[in-house]
């Protein structure tokens, strides 16, 4: 029996079974204090299928036949090592001993001998691996490969022999413990390994602690990468079948060693995560390969994001290549293409077709064409009465006042004649806005009207709109004007416009000209005649059943709309709810209103019409392209957007070198940032200017935009000394502190006229005193109330400085200026009061305006008048 009281020893700790002197019986200990008697008996069955011999001949590798399940108490493995680190068996009480117990030593034996046998044989290759881990410690980096390759074989084997044993532990569970016990400690590190990354444990276990850190890194990376993806699976195969074997063992070494276990394999797991993320290097083990899909020009974050990879890295790599690029810099597809290799993913490249959308070179068939109304551009010499001359038209339409609607300026408008046939009108007189879009690419214009005054003549800009027209190809008919005056003579008009190569139809030419009157209206549905005549030797067809295409007329920031365009359309129809993309922006139409200010449902061919659901504010003259989800809509304005901002980034240095010329330069540079309302305002105020410039002083205008102005326009002007033009807007909170520090000069007008005469004052040097606005303080609109019969008081209180009364005040909506005016009448309590300071409240009424909303910003300043010092 001494066989039997050094085995229970051993087993006993792990599993808290005590054996009674009793063969037939086994005392189990469980936590507690508890105690159970269990009777065994022997299993002789199996013993006669299996000669006690077999076992001993069997070689661990093969053990796994089904071996007489020995018991747990009586195991005899009669191995002399005692459990290095026994644990607190009572942990977990040992399900094996109610089952078979073996009074027969020879299962026993064979198992301790098997356990023996399989151990000697991990120590054995234990010793060779070490070795050979001294040796290649020696070698290159090549050699380490086909060590670790090696060592890989070694350690399969291993827990195959390793196996072996448990398997006959299965069926003899707790003897497997001592078995796995009696391991020097090395193999339980081995075991942690194996278990914990199964991919190259072999190196990494039997490395001494003196090695290098970064070097074991290096060269572990190294025999990562081309191995990576299969012994990850074999081990992962070997983990499966261990863990599929080794239940009762797994569970019991899990007990004993969780805890200082868990965390030194959390801690070398992370340290793993920490090396392969420090390294830059993507070629991890679970690295997931990804289709990257770039366009011609990308983001470095852009890319990082499509790559699912950290932006940093991405430029570590370009930066590695030899480019110095910051995340929100742009980069092309080759460098692009590059990048998604070296971080070891799939590029799919898309080009610009892709990536944007362009439908201008769809061509309907012509059988879905349907005939469609002419649009028509008046262009003609200042104060020849163009204006006058499109509100004379609007006024014939029949449609008119039936809407109920208002009339509403949206930048066109379409008249219905008697006939029912349809005209679109551009309501943006002059060639300017038609050669800045034509220079676009948007050549909406069918048919041009050129305005003559009958008792003027051919005058400078007569002759540009001349020539603009011709440029553009398109058909002109002369409209002489002020016909009712008696100083008319169309008859010098038409010979005149002989010199310009226009040959009217009275002088037997093929232009058509028509005398009109917008005072008298004498003539204007001749003239509608003559433009429908035109439309229909143009055949101006259009396909209406068709995803939207249209081009932005005019766009603006709209107090409490937000961004609004009028688009024109010009083929297919425009419905509310349709997703689009429109020059760099995205959206989706939430509401269309026509010229008279119905809310629509849909638009069809050269319908001009107010679209509300961008996302910004486009440009005159960008293409509106209905698309078939928000998705491709964000893409395309996306890809747009980084084409805008490659090509600024491109043009800056250009700039840059322009600027410095023109320091250098004899000429004079007048420059200007400009910012106004609407974008129509800002072409008229950028043309003006530039017709202000000679030969020896030059507008130069730094920046144009449609907006309040912002941090960024007054760097700009702060940076080159330029004054800022703020037509109807004024700068926001950010920006006014930005003015006040950098002193920057600003100009506010809200009549262009005004505007270019004081520009043009300054250039020439003749100017007058310095008028200086000082603002003195500023109130937030709380509430709004009727005062007197007509007029509205509104609810302030005072943010910063003095309200006065008789003060000149501007009234702004979202920095958008809604009225310039004085304060009326100022009150406190039902008292007049001359002024109210900062954090008070008081009622002001506002000279000329009634127009005033909750929010709004009533900003009060003086006016002062400076000599002007050059
Ligand atoms: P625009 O600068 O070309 O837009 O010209 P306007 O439409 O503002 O007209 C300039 C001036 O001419 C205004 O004072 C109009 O009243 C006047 N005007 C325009 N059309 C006619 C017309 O047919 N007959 C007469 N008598 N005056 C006109």
């Amino acid at each position: 029996m001494s066989d039997n009281d050094t085995t229970p020893t051993r087993t006993r700790k792990p599993l808290g079974l005590k054996r009674s002197v009793d063969a037939g019986e086994v005392r189990q200990t469980f936590s507690h204090g508890r105690t159970n008697k269990v009777a065994v008996e022997v299993k002789r069955r199996r013993k006669l299928t299996k000669p006690g011999a077999a076992p001993e001949e069997a070689t661990p590798a093969a053990a796994p036949e089904p071996a007489p399940a020995p018991a747990a108490a009586p195991a005899p493995a009669p191995t002399p090592a005692p459990a290095p680190a026994p644990a607190p068996a009572a942990s977990r009480p040992a399900p094996a001993p109610a089952r078979n117990i073996p009074s027969d030593e020879t299962p026993q034996e064979r198992v301790a001998r098997l356990q023996r046998e399989a151990e000697d044989e991990r120590m054995r290759l234990s010793e060779e691996a070490r070795r050979r881990e001294e040796e290649a410690r020696q070698q290159q980096l090549e050699d380490e490969k086909r060590r670790a390759e090696e060592n890989r074989r070694a350690e399969e084997e291993a827990a195959k022999a390793r196996e072996a044993a448990e398997k006959v532990a299965v069926e003899a569970p707790s003897q497997q413990a001592p078995a796995e016990e009696e391991q020097p400690a090395a193999a339980a590190a081995q075991e942690e390994e194996t278990s914990s990354a199964s991919t190259v444990p072999a190196p990494r276990r039997f490395t001494p602690v003196a090695r290098p850190e970064p070097k074991r890194a290096e060269k572990k990376r190294e025999e990562r990468k081309p191995a990576a993806p299969q012994p990850a699976s074999r081990g992962d195969r070997a983990d499966k079948r261990r863990s599929g074997k080794l239940t009762v063992t797994k569970a019991l070494n899990e007990d004993e060693g969780r805890r200082a276990r868990s965390l030194a394999a959390l801690k070398r797991a992370r340290e793993k995560e920490r090396r392969s993320y420090g390294d830059g290097q993507s070629k991890q083990r679970d690295k997931q390969v990804r289709d990257v899909i770039v366009p011609e020009a990308i983001t470095v974050q852009e890319l990082a994001n499509r790559m699912a990879e950290k932006g940093a890295d991405l430029v570590k790599a370009l930066f590695n290549m030899g480019m110095m690029v910051t995340v929100n810099q742009t980069i092309d597809q080759d460098t692009a293409e590059l990048l998604v290799e070296e971080f070891g993913h799939n590029i799919q490249r898309v080009s610009e077709s892709d990536a944007d959308i362009d439908t201008s070179n769809e061509v309907d068939a012509e059988e879905t064409l349907k005939p469609r109304p002419p649009v028509v551009t008046i262009m003609g010499h200042v104060d020849h009465g163009k204006t006058s001359l499109l509100d004379a038209l609007r006024g014939t339409d029949v449609v008119k006042g039936e809407a109920g609607g208002i009339t509403q300026h949206i930048g066109a408008y379409q008249i219905t004649t008697n006939g029912g046939d349809k005209v679109t009108f551009l309501d943006t007189p002059g060639h300017a806005a038609f050669t800045e879009m034509r220079a676009r690419g948007a050549n909406v214009t069918d048919v041009v009207v050129l305005v003559v005054a009958a008792d003027d003549g051919i005058m400078p800009q007569t002759i540009e709109a001349i020539n603009h027209t011709k440029a553009a190809g398109v058909p002109m008919i002369v409209a002489i004007t002020k016909s009712d005056k008696p100083e008319a003579n169309p008859k010098r008009i038409r010979e005149r416009l002989l010199e310009h190569e226009v040959v009217v139809e009275e002088m037997s030419g093929d232009v058509q000209d028509v005398e009109v009157s917008a005072k008298t209206g004498a003539g204007l549905d001749d003239l509608i005649d003559k433009i429908l005549l035109q439309a229909e030797l143009l055949e101006l067809k259009a396909r209406p059943d068709r995803d939207a295409e249209a081009t932005v007329i005019e766009a603006q920031l709209d107090k409490g709309r937000g961004p609004v365009a009028t688009v024109l359309v010009n083929r297919g129809t425009l419905k509310r709810g349709d997703t689009f993309v429109v020059g760099t922006e995205s959206g989706r139409v939430r509401a269309l209103i026509d010229d008279k200010g119905n809310q629509i449902k849909e638009a069809g061919p050269s319908m001009p019409v107010e679209v509300l659901g961008l996302g910004g504010v486009p440009r005159a003259g960008d293409q509106l392209t209905v698309v078939e989800n928000e998705q491709r809509a964000r893409e395309a304005a996306e890809y747009r957007q980084e084409k805008a901002t490659e090509k600024r980034t491109a043009m800056a240095p250009a700039n840059l070198d322009a600027m410095f010329a023109g320091l250098k330069s004899d000429v004079i540079e007048f420059p200007l940032v400009v910012k106004a309302d609407v974008q129509g305002s800002v072409e008229a105020i950028t043309n003006a200017l530039h017709n202000l410039s000679n030969d020896e002083i030059k507008v130069r205008v730094l920046h144009s935009g449609v907006g309040a102005i912002t941090e960024s326009d007054v760097t700009l002007a702060a940076a080159s000394k330029a004054p800022i033009v703020g037509f109807n807007v004024r700068p926001n909170a950010k920006a006014r502190q930005l003015i006040e520090r950098d002193k920057v000069r600003m100009m506010y007008y809200d009549v262009i006229y005004h505007l270019t005469e004081e520009i043009a004052k300054e250039m020439a040097g003749e100017l007058g005193p310095l008028r200086v606005e000082n603002v003195v303080g500023r109130a937030e609109v709380k509430q709004v109330f009727p005062a007197g019969k007509k007029d509205k008081a509104a609810g302030l209180l005072v943010l910063e400085g003095v309200i006065r009364k008789g003060l000149h005040a501007r009234l702004t909506r979202q920095d958008v200026i809604v009225s310039a005016t004085t304060i009326a009448s100022l009150r406190r309590f039902k008292d007049d009061v001359d002024e109210v300071r900062t954090g008070l409240e008081c009622g002001v009424v506002l000279a000329d305006t009634n127009d005033i909303k909750p929010g709004d910003n009533l900003e009060v300043f003086e006016v002062t008048e400076q000599e002007r010092t050059l």
